[in-house]
């Protein structure tokens, strides 16, 4: 009997086990996550106001409930007090790494580092409940919001800081987030691409849902919508249908409540500071290179701005024990099995972001995992030659790690339903270590 350990309960991990359990009838999956709870970005990146991405966590949930599936959350593999990577090897006979990409890219510009200027992973980490997340004061004091960057993520970020409190209240984020967001005087996001509007990553659902916020007006800069001179023939049908969108808002005047603008062709250069923080960000304006880039015209723009989210994708972080391939920030691999210098390394996979980068819908995990499956399964009659313990367990409790069974993250579960029915809302997220990890030991 093979015994697998899957390292990430997102929906890599989770699909990662739910292929393994259906291809091999006798296989036992330990799915570890060093959070107590689990589903990864489905819990701590989808925006809480996006209920039918969120309810996939019911599927992912029935994966991790499978009885040949075992929860083990607060495991942290690899880094300061985590299990080394070499000694979970040791505990079983394959494992699988589904670690998704941990931390946000940077822009490289001076003034990047200035307080007021935030990855959108830290924002979104912090009105997610993310444990590791603080309230920086995101939101305190500011007016005009600038979001970096012109995908999924910059339009959630960009949701966000419009959505009012009767939107808000509904949804299960922590306590404070919420105040602090209902309680903001934000009066004007502008969102921004260094690229064209044909060339911006949103998908145009995500783009629609913009123009449906109560009080909000979204507007377009006519000059901005210029398209480059190679677009018409090669443009696919989802980058037409953003176009539409947006040449229906272009020429909006401003309105008279809350406003998004949208804008492009504009590479940001640096941030300026005001009293100690961020107060502006500077642009180098673009123009279309004929081949979907952009080169720059030494033209110049500058937006004042109290907070400035950068929105420019997610990165992958090495894990101490696993190569690492700096450039792309993933795990060199063929086929999902990792790959150590030049040669498949026996009974170590990954899935998922780190795997192929951080892109893709969520949906997109279920093939790269099968892909990861097929060849462990393939792999499986030499790997299951190795002699590793019935149940790791024993192993991590010695090496001082206690970890939270599936009991435990009901408990978590239980309390957020009355803690929201406390406070009079639905469910609300627990947002802090002590109060996650005291529920589920009380479990
Ligand atoms: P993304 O789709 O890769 O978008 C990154 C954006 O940052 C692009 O507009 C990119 O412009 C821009 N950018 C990169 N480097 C830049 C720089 N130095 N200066 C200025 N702009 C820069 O990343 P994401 O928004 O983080 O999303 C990650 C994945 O999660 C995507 O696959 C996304 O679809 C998915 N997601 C989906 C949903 C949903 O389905 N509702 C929600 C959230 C996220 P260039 O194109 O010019 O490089």
């Amino acid at each position: 009997m093979l015994r697998v350990a899957v390292v990430g309960s997102g929906p890599s991990g989770c699909y990662t086990a739910q292929h393994l359990v259906q291809q091999d009838p006798e296989v036992r999956v330990d799915v570890l996550d060093r959070l107590p709870c689990p589903y990864g970005l489905v819990r701590y990146g989808v925006a809480p106001d996006h209920e039918k991405i969120k309810s996939l966590q019911a599927g992912l949930c029935t994966v991790l409930e499978h009885e040949r599936v075992r929860f083990l959350g607060g495991v942290r593999v690899g880094g300061p007090g985590g299990v080394p990577v070499k000694v979970l090897r040791g505990l079983y006979h394959a494992v699988v790494y589904c670690v998704g990409a941990a931390t946000d890219r940077r822009l490289g510009i001076p003034g990047e580092d200035l307080p007021g200027c935030w990855s959108a992973t830290e924002f979104v980490s912090w009105y997610s409940a993310h444990p590791d997340a603080a309230d920086a004061g995101y939101v305190r004091g500011v007016r005009s919001a600038v979001v970096i960057g012109a995908g999924n993520v910059a339009v959630d970020v960009t949701r966000m800081l419009m959505r009012g409190a009767a939107e808000l209240r509904p949804t299960d984020m922590p306590q404070a987030a919420l105040e602090a967001l209902t309680a903001s005087g934000v009066e004007e996001v502008r969102m921004v691409a260094r690229r064209g509007p044909a060339q911006a990553r949103f998908t145009t659902k995500e783009l629609r849902e913009l123009g449906t916020l109560p009080g909000t007006r979204v507007a377009v800069e006519p000059g901005d919508l210029a398209l480059d001179p190679a677009d018409p023939e090669t443009l696919p049908a989802a980058r037409r249908r953003n176009l539409d969108v947006l040449r229906g808002w272009a020429g909006r005047p401003a309105g008279s409540g809350r406003d998004i603008r949208l804008r492009f062709f504009l590479r940001p250069v640096e941030l300026l500071a005001d009293g100690g923080r961020v107060g502006a960000v500077r642009f180098e304006r673009t123009a279309p290179d004929g081949h979907g880039g952009v080169t720059g015209t030494g033209r110049y723009e500058e937006m004042p701005a109290q907070l400035v989210l950068r929105s420019v994708g997610y990165r992958g972080v090495p894990l101490e024990g696993l190569p690492f391939d700096e450039a792309s920030g993933t795990v060199p691999h063929a086929a999902g099995r990792v790959v150590r210098d030049g040669a498949a390394s026996s009974g170590e996979y990954v899935a998922g972001w780190i795997k192929r980068g951080p892109s893709g819908v969520i949906g997109t995990n279920r093939p790269c995992a099968k892909e990861t499956v097929a060849s462990l399964l393939a792999d499986a009659p030499e790997l299951a030659r190795a002699d590793v313990p019935g149940d790791a367990v024993p192993a991590l409790l010695a090496a001082g790690t206690e970890p939270v069974a599936w009991d435990g993250w009901l408990a978590i579960e239980r309390a957020e339903a009355e803690l929201g029915a406390r406070l009079g809302r639905g469910v609300v997220k627990l947002a802090d270590w002590e109060s996650l990890l005291a529920v589920a030991r009380s479990a």
